[in-house]
């Protein structure tokens, strides 16, 4: 069952318009299509949405516009620095992009030299580590979020910096012991391929060895694209599906009529 649940536009980051992306979805044969712009950051409005109403009420149009081809969801991107008003939206996914050193923030996924720069700035990349994913965990908790948006983004570059993150045991552990205290929140951790489409690594968010975790603790995964672009709306979908059923799921979660449902796999 084709969906897609982390999807951009124009409106913030993304490269295609909302109307362009449903018609690429129609011709594919997409079920489900979910919008997630980025929520507005007040502290760098590099990637975030500036005009929030302007994309509800696009999102809005084209779901009644094109209701009998495809179900449209009205979703965002929260940043877990800055929640969104929930009750406006059929779903929000949670994400960290960034970390803070008192009132100085460093954005994650931006660069692999602003990735270092924050690692400068904690000392260490197990510290640096360690408070990403401490206050990531802190909000999924408290939050609950419909979607927990690619849990390991730190890893982002670890491919491109030769080892990085994950070839660290001690950030292996580290990880896996925060995979499963987020999983303890019981919501729908989406893997990831968006890292993929745009050249920073070739598997998905969260690393395998984290699917094995969350494996472990029954997690409940979903598989979304993080497209930016109409043309990514499938990209590498197959093989990110392959790893999953690897991994051992058996089952992946959409989000349609207002419900949870399962499709087994
Ligand atoms: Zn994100
Ligand atoms: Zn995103």
């Amino acid at each position: 069952m084709l969906t897609n649940y982390h999807t951009h536009s124009t409106f913030c980051d993304g490269k295609s318009t909302i109307e362009e992306t449903v018609l690429s979805a129609i011709e594919k044969g997409f079920r489900v299509l979910g919008f997630s712009g980025h929520g507005y950051t007040d502290f760098d409005d590099r990637y975030c949405m500036q005009d929030t109403e302007g994309y509800i009420a696009e999102v809005l149009r084209v779901k009644e516009k094109y209701k009998d081809k495809i179900e449209i969801l009205l979703g965002i991107e929260e940043d877990i620095r800055q929640p969104v008003d929930r009750g406006r939206y059929d779903y929000i996914i949670g994400s960290s992009h960034y970390s803070f050193s008192g009132e100085r923030f460093y954005d994650v996924d931006g660069s692999p030299e602003g990735l270092e720069k924050g690692i400068a700035a904690w000392g260490d990349p197990l510290s640096y580590a360690e408070d990403y994913y401490k206050n990531f965990c802190e909000y999924i908790l408290r939050r609950k979020p419909d979607i927990i948006g690619h849990f390991d983004l730190l890893t982002k570059f670890d491919e491109h910096l030769g080892g990085g993150f994950a070839a660290m045991p001690e950030y292996r552990e580290l990880s896996l012991r925060y995979a499963k205290i987020a999983a303890g929140a019981k919501c729908v951790f989406e893997v990831n391929t968006g890292a993929i489409a745009r050249g920073w690594r070739t598997t998905p968010y969260p690393g395998e060895d984290i699917l094995h975790a969350l494996k472990c603790e029954d997690a409940k995964i979903m598989l979304n694209t993080d497209c930016h672009h109409a043309d990514n709306l499938t990209c590498h979908r197959d093989e990110a599906l392959a790893l999953i059923k690897d991994v051992g799921f058996t089952e992946l979660y959409h989000l349609t009529g207002g419900e949870w449902v399962k499709e087994r796999i």
